[in-house]
């Protein structure tokens, strides 16, 4: 039997903008994980819970295809996208993850 994974496709990425009064300010940006890669984004989170994911590349022939899944299972278990909350059967409420990325 497979393993069951998470495979978002989407994430937040970390980005800059100019600032009203000057300067750079960061903010997160919804996006999907291919564009990411292709723009050399580095910083991620998940969506959902802003927990820490990680970038997990497949090569299917000349296909190369990129998802992300929680780096943590305590964020999987209570993020509302989480594969091990979505599991779960104790009417557990969704969260935001306890070891949020900033
Ligand atoms: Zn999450």
């Amino acid at each position: 039997m497979a393993t069951e994974r998470e495979m978002f496709t989407v994430c937040e990425v970390k980005r800059r903008r100019v600032r009203a009064s000057g300067g750079y300010e960061p903010f997160w940006k919804v996006k999907p994980i291919a564009d990411a890669v292709q723009d050399n984004d580095t910083e991620f989170r998940c969506k959902d819970c802003g927990g820490a994911v990680k970038v997990v590349k497949r090569r299917s022939g000349d296909v190369q295809t990129f998802h992300v899944e929680h780096k943590l299972k305590t964020d999987s278990e209570y993020c509302c996208a989480g594969l091990h909350f979505l599991k779960a059967t104790d009417g557990r409420e969704a969260r935001m993850s306890s070891t949020p990325v900033h």
